[in-house]
C-alpha cells in the first residue's frame, strides 16, 4: 500500500543533496574537525564553510553560529547559559505556555533550582499578547523566550513586536526557531533576537543536529563542558557530515522557500476547506488567518471520538498523521496547546494534526480527505456520545 506522510513537524525527509554531501564525511573524510593535520583539515573546512551557509541563511555572521547535537540542546543551552550568565541579576524567566517541551521542561527544571517562571497565556489562536509580555517583565528577569512558530497549531508569533517589548526593559530574548527555519524568511538582525534555535531534521537536514545563534558580543554560560570545539563554547567532537548535511538542507530550503510555500500552502489550504466542508461538528485549531500560519499545517479537533482511534484508523489506510505532537504521544494527557488556546478537554482528544510536504500530492490530499470523512463517520456512528444528539 502506498503511504503518505503527513507528519512534517515531527520531522522530514533527509534531502537527495545533503546525502551527496554528507556520504564523504562518513568514509574518507572521517577526520577530526579539530586535528591539526591533513584529515582535520578537510573536517575543518567543511565545517567552516557549513558555518558560512547557515549565517548567510539567516542574516547572521559565522561566528555567532554554534552547532549542537538538536534543537532540544540548543533550547536548553540557550535557557540555561542565559540563566547561569545572568546568576547576579535575577532567577526569573518568563515564557509561553504553548512551547515545545525543549522549553518547557526546561523552564519547569529551572523552578526546581528556585528560578520563578511566567508562562504567558495565548489567545484562541494561539498568539501571545505584547502587552502581556510587558506586564509580565521584572527587574529580576533575565531572559524571555518565545517560540516563532508553533508545532502543533502552526501559529506564528509577532516575534519582533514581542522582542522590542523585552529590549525595552533590557531583558534579552531567545526564540525556537525549530519550525519556522527553512519555512519562513527571516533575518536575526532584523527580528533583533539575541539568541535562536534551529534543527536541521526539520528542514529535509539529517537528524541529531541543531545550532544555535548567539549574538555577537552576548556572553553565555556553556552547556556542555568539555573540549575547546565550537570556539571553546560546547565541548563534543564536531558531527562534521551532520553540520555538512544541515548547512546544504537549509540552503536548499532556504532557496526554494517561496516555490514550496505556494506549492504546498495550496495543498494545505485545500485539505482544510475540503475537510471542513465535508465534516461537521469539527474545530480548525491555530491561526485563522493562514498568513499567520505555517504553510504546511492543518490541525482539527473532532468532536465527539478519539484522535487515537483516527489515526490508527488512518495508519490503516497509509495516512500517517499525528495527534498532538511526537514528542508527547503516547501520553494521555490532552495537548497544552490546545487547552491553552481554549480547546475543551475531551475535544482536545479528538484532534489530529495534518502537516504536508513538497513531497505530497493533490491526489495525495483527496484521498485522504475521501478517508478522513469515511473514518470520522465510522467512529462517530460507535460514539455514544454522538448518537445521543
Ligand atoms: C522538533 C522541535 C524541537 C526539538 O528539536 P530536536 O532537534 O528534535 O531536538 C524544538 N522545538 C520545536 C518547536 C520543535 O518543533
Amino acid at each position: 500500500m502506498k503511504r503518505i506522510y503527513l507528519d512534517h513537524a515531527a520531522t522530514t525527509p533527509l534531502s537527495q543533496k545533503a546525502f551527496e554531501a554528507m556520504k564523504p564525511y562518513f568514509s574518507d573524510m572521517f577526520g577530526n574537525a579539530n586535528s591539526q593535520h591533513a584529515f582535520g583539515r578537510d573536517g575543518a573546512k567543511a565545517v567552516t564553510e557549513a558555518r558560512q551557509t547557515i549565517a548567510d541563511c539567516i542574516g547572521a555572521k559565522p561566528s555567532e553560529i554554534y552547532f549542537t547535537s538538536s534543537g532540544t540542546e540548543a533550547d536548553n543551552w540557550a535557557i540555561k547559559g542565559i540563566a547561569a550568565q545572568l546568576l547576579d541579576k535575577g532567577k526569573h524567566i518568563v515564557t509561553s505556555v504553548i512551547e515545545h517541551p525543549a522549553v518547557y521542561t526546561t523552564c519547569k527544571q529551572l523552578e526546581k533550582f528556585g528560578f520563578e517562571v511566567t508562562y504567558l497565556p495565548v489567545d484562541g489562536e494561539g498568539f501571545v499578547s505584547a502587552d502581556d509580555l510587558d506586564k509580565a517583565i521584572r527587574e529580576d528577569t533575565v531572559l524571555v523566550s518565545v517560540m516563532f512558530a508553533n508545532n502543533e497549531i502552526g501559529t506564528v508569533q509577532p516575534i519582533k513586536q514581542l522582542c522590542e517589548v523585552a529590549h525595552k526593559h533590557g531583558v534579552l530574548f531567545h526564540t525556537d526557531a525549530v519550525q519556522a527555519t527553512g519555512a519562513i524568511k527571516y533575518d536575526v538582525k532584523e527580528l533583533g533576537v539575541d539568541l535562536l534555535s534551529m534543527s536541521a531534521h526539520k528542514f529535509c537536514g539529517p537528524k541529531g543536529m541543531g545550532a544555535l545563534y548567539v549574538r555577537n558580543g552576548l556572553r553565555i554560560e556553556k552547556l556542555l563542558t568539555g573540549g575547546e570545539q565550537e570556539r571553546a563554547h560546547r565541548g563534543g567532537t564536531t558531527n562534521t557530515p551532520g553540520v555538512v548535511g544541515m548547512a546544504v538542507a537549509l540552503k536548499e530550503a532556504v532557496e526554494n522557500i517561496d516555490e514550496t510555500a505556494k506549492y504546498v500552502g495550496e495543498l494545505r489550504n485545500r485539505f482544510v476547506s475540503k475537510v471542513l466542508e465535508r465534516i461537521d461538528e469539527i474545530y480548525f485549531n491555530g491561526a485563522k488567518d493562514m498568513s499567520k500560519r505555517l504553510y504546511n499545517n492543518a490541525n482539527f479537533s473532532f468532536r465527539y471520538i478519539e484522535g487515537e482511534s483516527i489515526l490508527f484508523s488512518l495508519d490503516l489506510a497509509g495516512i500517517c498523521a499525528s495527534s498532538g505532537s511526537a514528542c508527547s504521544s503516547g501520553s494521555l494527557e490532552p495537548s497544552r496547546t490546545l487547552l491553552a488556546i481554549g480547546v475543551p478537554v475531551g475535544t482536545a482528544h479528538g484532534s489530529i494534526r495534518f502537516t504536508f510536504g513538497k513531497e505530497n500530492t493533490v491526489e495525495d490530499v483527496d484521498y485522504v480527505v475521501d478517508e478522513l470523512v469515511k473514518t470520522v463517520e465510522k467512529l462517530r456512528a460507535m460514539s455514544p456520545l454522538y448518537k445521543k444528539k
